[in-house]
């Protein structure tokens, strides 16, 4: 879980790029923080480059393949 200190900083946002999941190594579409749906851990990717690849870290059976979704996005 990513955790922030000031509320000021941040702003809901539904735009549908945080609905999407993207396989590991897929161009990043969006800078910010990105975090795996099958175990949760969470990395900080920049546009174009790649998100991290599929040997980024391991995963039991029950987690399934990696799939990176966007928490935060940056701005700028
Ligand atoms: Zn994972």
């Amino acid at each position: 879980m990513a955790y922030y200190k000031n509320s000021a900083y941040l702003t809901l946002n539904n735009h549908s790029a945080f609905d999407l999941t993207h396989h590991p190594g897929a161009k990043t579409s969006n800078s910010g923080i990105y975090r795996c749906d099958g175990c949760g851990h969470e990395i900080v990717s920049v546009s174009p480059h790649p998100l991290p690849p599929q040997n980024h870290h391991q995963h039991t059976q029950a987690q399934g393949h990696i799939r990176w979704r966007l928490v935060v996005a940056t701005t700028h």
